[in-house]
C-alpha cells in the first residue's frame, strides 16, 4: 500500500451546487489562498464539490488525510441542500449523532430577536455539530462555523468549516482561523515580473533551469492578454525567503533580459506614463478598431493627465480625414486598414493634440470584414514621434 505522505500545506474545499455548475465564481477559494499565504502557511490541494453529502465526505477525508488543515467554504445554510455539518460527522465521528450545541442555539435566537422575526424551525439545524466539535462564532450572519480536529495514520488536521457567504466568512477566517494556523517563523515570499514581446515558450527557454520543478524558490510563467508573467515564489524563515527570493529575481531579471517592464501587477500604462514624465513628454492616440481601449488603459493610471493629452476614435473613414487629417486618398488606394492609413492617422494626431508622441490603431476587428489579405485580426500600429525626419515609424500588422 502507498504510505500517504501529510504535508504542512492547507487544502481548500468550496461546497455548492452553484460552483460545479459555473453559476457563481469561487472567489473564497482564491482569497483563502492569499490569505494563507499572508499568514505563512502554503495552500495545498484546491478542491469544488456539490451539495452530496457523499462526495463531500470523500473528498474531506482524503484532504484531511493529506493535509495539516482542510478550510470548508458552503454548504453550512438552513437548508437541505447544506450538508456539510452531515459530512463532516461522518468523517470525524461516523455512526454518531449530530449534538444541538447551546451557544448556537442561543446566537440564533438572539439573531432573530433582534430583528423581530420569528425564527424557522429549519435554522434550529445551523446550531448542530458533531459532538467532539466546536462552533466558530459568525457575527454577520446565522450560520456559525465548524471547527473540528482529524487523525489518521498518524497525519492530525484541523477542520474548519466555514459559510460560504464572503462578508461571513473572510471575518470568521481572520478572527478564528488565522490565528490557529498563523506560522510566524515562515513566510511565503512571491514576486510576478510582467514581461512583454516575447512568447511564452521563448521567455521559458531564456530562463531555462531556473523553471525546473522541484527548485526553492519556484519559478513559473503564465501568459493573458499578450503579457507574460514571471512568477518566483520562495518558502521559509523570513529573512532567508526574502533573500532567496530576490536572488531568484535579480536572476530571472538578468536572463529574460529587456522585456520585463514591470513587477508585481503594475499596469504597463503606469509603466509607459512613468518613462514619459522621466523624459518629459507626451502622447496621445489616435484609435480606429480598438474603440477607446487604448485610451482607456491609460487614463486608468492615476495622474496621466500629466503625459495623456487626449486621443481620437475614429472609426469611420471621414472622421480618419476631418479629425486626423488622413487623405481620401490614401484610404481609397490603401484601404482604412493600412499600413499608409495608420501612419496618417499618427501624424495626425501628433500635430492635432501637439504630443511628443502619438499612436494609431486601425484594424479588422470582426467579425466580419476580414478579407484574405487581410483577415479578421489584422491590426496596424504606428508610432509617431515629433522632431523626427522619417514620421514612419514602427508599424507592424498582427494577426490574432
Ligand atoms: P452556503 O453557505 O453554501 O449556503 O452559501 C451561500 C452563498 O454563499 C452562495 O449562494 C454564494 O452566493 C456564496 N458562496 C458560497 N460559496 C462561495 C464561494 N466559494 N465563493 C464565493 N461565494 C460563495
Ligand atoms: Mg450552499
Amino acid at each position: 500500500m502507498n504510505k500517504v505522505v501529510a504535508s504542512a500545506a492547507v487544502a481548500i474545499l468550496s461546497v455548492g451546487d452553484e460552483l460545479i455548475l459555473g453559476q457563481i465564481e469561487d472567489t473564497n477559494a482564491s482569497w483563502l489562498a492569499r490569505a494563507l499565504q499572508a499568514i505563512g502557511r502554503m495552500p495545498g490541494e484546491r478542491r469544488t464539490v456539490g451539495d452530496d453529502r457523499a462526495a463531500l465526505a470523500d473528498a474531506l477525508r482524503a484532504l484531511a488525510s493529506t493535509h495539516a488543515a482542510v478550510i470548508v467554504s458552503g454548504g453550512l445554510g438552513p437548508t437541505l441542500d447544506d450538508l456539510t455539518r452531515e459530512a463532516l460527522l461522518d468523517v470525524v465521528a461516523r455512526g454518531e449523532e449530530l449534538v444541538s450545541d447551546e451557544s448556537g442555539v442561543e446566537h440564533l435566537r438572539g439573531w432573530f430577536e433582534k430583528r423581530g422575526r420569528p425564527m424557522p424551525v429549519s435554522n434550529l439545524r445551523q446550531a448542530l455539530r458533531p459532538a467532539s466539535a466546536r462552533l466558530i462564532p459568525n457575527p454577520h450572519g446565522t450560520a456559525p462555523g465548524i471547527a473540528a480536529d482529524f487523525a489518521r495514520d498518524g497525519n492530525r488536521c484541523h477542520i474548519f468549516c466555514l459559510p460560504g457567504p464572503p462578508n461571513e466568512m473572510k471575518p470568521m477566517f481572520d478572527a478564528f482561523v488565522a490565528p490557529v494556523l498563523r506560522d510566524d517563523s515562515n513566510i511565503v515570499a512571491t514576486a510576478a515580473l510582467h514581461s512583454i514581446g516575447l512568447g511564452e515558450s521563448t521567455l521559458a527557454e531564456r530562463l531555462g533551469d531556473l523553471m525546473e520543478r522541484g527548485r526553492e524558490p519556484s519559478v513559473g510563467t503564465t501568459a493573458s492578454d499578450g503579457i507574460v508573467s514571471i512568477r518566483v515564489r520562495a518558502t521559509g524563515a523570513h529573512d532567508a525567503a526574502r533573500a532567496a527570493l530576490d536572488a531568484t529575481v535579480d536572476e530571472c531579471l538578468k536572463r529574460a533580459g529587456n522585456i520585463v517592464y514591470g513587477r508585481d501587477g503594475e499596469p504597463l500604462a503606469a509603466v509607459v506614463g512613468r518613462m514619459l514624465v522621466e523624459r518629459g513628454l507626451t502622447i496621445s492616440t489616435a484609435e480606429s478598431c480598438t474603440g477607446g481601449l487604448l485610451g482607456a488603459f491609460i487614463t486608468e493610471v492615476a495622474g496621466s493627465s500629466a503625459w495623456f493629452m487626449g486621443g481620437a476614435i475614429t472609426y469611420a473613414n471621414e472622421r480618419k480625414t476631418s479629425d486626423l487629417g488622413v487623405a481620401p486618398a490614401t484610404i481609397e488606394a490603401y484601404g482604412a486598414v493600412s499600413h499608409e492609413t495608420a501612419i496618417e492617422m499618427a501624424r495626425g494626431a501628433l500635430a492635432r493634440f501637439n504630443t511628443d508622441i502619438a499612436i494609431a490603431t486601425t484594424g479588422v476587428a470582426g467579425p466580419s470584414g476580414g478579407s484574405e489579405v487581410k483577415p479578421v485580426g489584422t491590426v496596424y500600429v504606428a508610432v509617431a514621434l515629433r522632431g523626427t525626419a522619417r514620421t514612419a515609424a514602427p508599424v507592424m500588422g498582427v494577426r490574432r
